[in-house]
């Protein structure tokens, strides 16, 4: 699965291509839409909602009655999932047997290669795709207490389970999961109940994240001013993400890898921990 801040990313490029651009022609390739034609229309902006992407779209008005002339394309990557600008008739770096979505412009063409969702609905229906999702930690809407809630509802979830869980809040990976256990000294298959210091803990994610949206290397490793020092060649980039066997930065003891059971893909149920930094809970005197 990715995590939110390439869709944050990829959301951006396709905006700076598309938005105030007029389609001269799509091309769905999948059935349910093998039949839509959106040539006239305009992209008004693409945003990313969580890991899912939303390209809106007004229709001509001359052609379009008023209370259908918005329309949503609603994609999301999944596991092998990415979009792709190419200049008008570029050749395209991924085969084109893959490719799920071909939008053309007269500034540049958009290619959705192997996504996992892909379809159009109205903009004002956009809750039926999207509105599921708690909130957003690259949102303008951000609520960390209403992500906190939603987390804290569920008290016997492993809070590695919780995190990926996009109804409890929208972005996070296994990475971010991963690393921001770390970072607040929380054994990812520790229940919520006994994680006092949840807020930190996501914040820890968000932050993260944030430091991610320029171009670079993804890397979690920040120092005190919160700039990304482990994009520097041959140090590590995690902390602990895919660091089996090798020495916690910290401490020193060497990474585990455990699997989380309930989680949602097959590659997110590896968990990354340091067992001296992030100790699994003891139980407590009462229970
Ligand atoms: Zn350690």
């Amino acid at each position: 699965m990715p995590e939110g801040d390439s869709v944050w990313r990829a959301a951006a490029q396709l905006h700076a291509a598309l938005a105030g651009q007029q389609l001269l022609s799509s091309d769905f390739r999948v059935p349910r839409f093998a039949t839509l034609q959106l040539g006239g229309w305009t992209v008004n902006e693409v945003v990313a909602r969580g890991k899912h992407l939303l390209m809106r779209l007004q229709g001509p008005a001359d052609r379009t009655p008023a209370e259908q002339d918005r329309l949503t394309i609603h994609s999301h990557l999944k596991m092998e999932g990415t979009w792709q600008v190419y200049p008008p008739g570029g050749r395209w770096r991924k085969p084109g047997f893959t490719a799920r979505c071909v939008l053309r412009t007269a500034a540049a063409d958009a290619v959705g290669f192997s996504l996992g969702i892909l379809e159009v609905v109205r903009t004002a229906d956009e809750d039926s795709v999207v509105g599921h999702l708690g909130p957003d930690l690259l949102g303008s809407d951000w609520d960390l207490a209403e992500a906190e809630l939603r987390i804290r509802a569920a008290p016997d979830v492993p809070i590695g389970v919780a995190l990926l869980d996009q109804r409890n809040l929208a972005g996070i990976g296994n990475i971010y999961r991963c690393e921001a256990c770390f970072l607040s000294g929380v054994h990812p298959a520790a229940p919520v109940s006994t994680v006092a210091e949840l807020p930190a803990l996501i914040t820890h994610a968000k932050v993260l994240m944030e430091a991610n949206l320029s171009p670079g290397r993804r890397t979690t490793v920040l120092n005190a001013r919160g700039v990304p020092v482990g994009r520097t060649p041959g140090r590590p980039g995690y902390w602990v993400y895919r660091r089996e066997h090798q020495p916690c930065l910290r401490c020193g003891t060497p990474v585990r890898r455990g699997v989380l059971a309930n989680g949602a893909g097959s590659e997110e149920r590896d968990i990354y921990y340091c067992p001296v930094c992030q100790p699994f809970p003891a139980a407590s005197a009462d229970s």
